[in-house]
């Protein structure tokens, strides 16, 4: 995997013009190490008429068959035997209650570790200082693979801790949501010296200063305090709120300014570390690249039309996620639309569409499932 590693260890996280060669070349070792191993994406493969070695130039990236993350659902499609996957994660699941698993390599780790490296440091996010962490997500337990409460849990590791409080606790057999455990642990820290960052889904974050803008509890953290978003806003797409008006909510309940509200997209199928810069966006790094298909032809379309989003990394070898088809309907923008600087288009999500609600999306997905299941 050596134009993986080139790619990983490119200094600058956004230079996505200067690593568009070594991103295809990384594309296509990837596409070759995965079609000689795993039988059911050859199958794909070979159905399409595609072979890894039509990949040659950016524009070739777009006939590369994808996967729907809803495969991923279905099926345990791992490369390699799982001995020789260090870590397999599952994502939180869906409404249907089924959740993806997939597996990594060491070397996927390492790639995925310098990845988050590049990028914190441009946006400093590693500091020495310790501080005290919230989580609003899980309390990880061993036996507990779900990314998103590991990845939370990762995010603590930026800085040394003092504490860590979960709003998912572990009670009983089961977890809790406990806001009221995380609202104490904000008033007790914001009288603290040292910085507290918060970790976790968005949408607890908003009913947590909700709570406390009723009850009418204010603190004002200290310097260097950060929350952090990652895991979506899931189920709770009704209750999504205008960004400003959970910035100016943070402001007003927990004293924080919106550069110190920083936001995380990914998933577990799509691992790539999506961080939003100091306006707000997610510009795309250059571990990926990403095509925003039109839902009826499931052709690229231009930058600034809404249509499916789909993702492309060569970051992993233990499962096939070279490129994956989401369920997120989306935006690509021109850099320019920015403005903050950083040369990389950015990605807007609209939303989530079922599958079901994508007619031609769920037959191209039936069909590939069926190709899959003959051939496993
Ligand atoms: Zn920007």
């Amino acid at each position: 995997m050596k134009y993986r590693r080139r790619l990983f260890h490119h200094r600058d996280p956004y230079d996505l013009k200067g690593t568009d060669e070594l991103f295809i070349q990384a594309v296509r070792e990837n596409c070759a190490y995965v079609y000689a191993r795993s039988p059911g994406y050859r199958a794909i493969l070979d159905d399409a008429g595609f072979s890894p070695e039509r990949l040659q130039s950016p524009a070739d990236l777009a006939d590369l068959p994808f996967l729907p993350t809803a495969l991923f659902k279905r099926r345990r499609l791992f490369v390699l035997p799982r001995r020789r996957l260090i870590w397999v994660v599952t994502s939180s699941g869906t409404s249907s209650g089924k959740a993806s698993e997939v597996g990594f390599t060491a070397g996927d780790l390492w790639a995925g570790l310098k990845m988050v490296l590049h990028i914190c440091k441009l946006r400093r996010l590693i500091s020495l200082r310790p501080c005290h962490h919230v989580v609003f997500g899980y309390q990880p337990r061993l036996r507990n693979r779900k990314g998103v409460s590991w990845t939370a849990f990762g995010v603590t590791f930026f800085a040394p801790a003092l504490s860590r409080t979960y709003a998912l606790r572990w009670k009983n057999g089961d977890y809790v949501l406990d806001l009221q455990h995380v609202q104490d642990a904000i008033v007790k820290h914001s009288r603290s010296r040292f910085p507290l960052r918060f970790m976790g889904f968005p949408a607890y974050a908003w009913f947590l200063m909700k709570r406390m803008d009723e009850q009418g509890v204010r603190v004002q953290l200290p310097k260097g305090s950060k929350l952090m978003l990652g895991g979506g806003w899931k189920q709770f797409y009704a209750e999504e709120v205008d960004k400003s008006e959970f910035y100016a909510l943070a402001k007003k309940v927990l004293g924080l300014d919106d550069r110190d509200i920083i936001e995380f997209y990914g998933a577990v199928e799509h691992p790539i570390f999506y961080n939003d810069c100091e306006r707000h966006h997610f510009h795309v790094p250059i571990y990926s690249r990403v095509l925003i298909r039109d839902p009826v032809t499931l052709r690229p379309v231009p930058n600034g039309t809404p249509g499916l989003v789909n993702l492309i990394t060569p970051m992993d070898v233990g499962t096939p996620l070279l490129s994956v088809m989401t369920d997120d309907l989306g935006i690509l923008h021109d850099p320019e639309e920015c403005g903050c600087g950083l040369d990389s288009p950015w990605l807007e999500i609209l939303g989530r569409v079922g599958l079901q609600d994508i007619k031609t999306c769920a037959a191209g997905a039936a069909e590939i499932l069926n190709k899959v299941e003959v051939s496993l």
